[in-house]
């Protein structure tokens, strides 16, 4: 029954009373909620993520347009699901993928050399793809990553890159979105009890990566299917970029034999990349 997912939620949505709300009502929350991307960014103006947005629209009669990653699609499935008119969806940053219709995704990427080891990205990280320790440089783990872009603003050393990655057109079938989907909720929801459960826990002896662990290990069965060779590629090439810069900068400062050399090197390597 589709309204199973409204039952055994994490005790962050017990505000909204579910249990209590018609079936009717229940019926099409648990719809929305399916129909949407399930990437817990905010950008809908829900900071604890999809499901409170769905429940707006459908109690609160909130626009249904405001699902950024999910585009003018999603905004016009949910129309139709409730029989409401269609909407312009609000806009993206990103350019739309011609293979999905919808924003093209990104995937965050640490620069590691800059990283502090700071640890202030990984409870940002709605979905714990991000695994590092005190003052150790940190990192993505890209299969994880869903792209929320949430983990950017809390780095001090503004060290986090986005990458985009475009949707291998074979994974776009609303079949495999469902169960995709389902993954991220799972992990959203795993990481908000996670949070509770260490702030219940007084002593804070749990280590933040317990779960990601977990994750990795995992990691097979709830990779995002992302073409690997094209992902690994814009990273690498992403890294490039930002290692060019650095050094174009340092030139433009004060000219140097070397790093001229490194530089043309790296430019080589990334004309070879694209
Ligand atoms: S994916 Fe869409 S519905 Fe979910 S939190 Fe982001 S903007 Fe809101
Ligand atoms: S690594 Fe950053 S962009 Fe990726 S899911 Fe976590 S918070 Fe979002
Ligand atoms: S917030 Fe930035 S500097 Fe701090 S651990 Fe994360 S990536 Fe590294």
């Amino acid at each position: 029954m589709i309204t199973d997912r409204l039952d055994d939620l994490p005790l962050l949505f017990d505000r909204f009373g579910l249990e209590r709300l018609p079936d009717e009502q229940r019926q099409k929350i648990a719809i929305v909620d399916a129909t949407l991307p399930q990437t817990q960014c905010g950008l809908c103006d829900h900071t604890e993520g999809c499901l409170p947005y769905a429940i707006a629209i459908v109690v609160d009669n909130e626009p249904h347009n405001k699902c950024v990653p999910g585009g003018q699609v999603v905004s016009d499935t949910i129309a139709k699901l409730l029989n409401k008119d269609t909407l312009i969806v609000r806009e993206s940053r990103w350019p739309v993928d011609l293979n999905t219709s919808r924003p093209t995704e990104v995937r965050a990427v640490i620069r590691e050399d800059d990283c502090i080891g700071c640890t202030k990205c990984i409870p940002a990280c709605p979905v714990d793809a991000i695994i590092g320790t005190g003052k150790h440089m940190h990192t993505i783990i890209t299969d994880l990553c869903t792209g929320c872009e949430l983990c950017l603003s809390p780095c001090p050393v503004d060290c986090i890159d986005l990458v985009e990655v475009a949707r291998n057109p074979a994974t776009n079938t609303a079949e495999y979105r469902a169960k995709e989907q389902a993954h991220l909720r799972y992990r959203y929801h795993t990481h908000i009890n996670r949070v509770a459960e260490q702030m219940s826990d007084k002593t804070h002896a749990k280590p933040v990566t317990s779960v990601i662990e977990t994750m990795v290990g995992n990691a097979s069965h709830q990779s995002l299917d992302i073409d690997e060779t094209k992902a690994k590629a814009t990273i690498a090439a992403a890294k490039l970029r930002t290692k060019i810069k650095k050094l174009e900068k340092q030139l433009n400062l004060r000219p140097n034999e070397n790093n001229q050399a490194q530089l043309d090197h790296l430019k080589q390597q990334l004309a070879e990349l694209n």
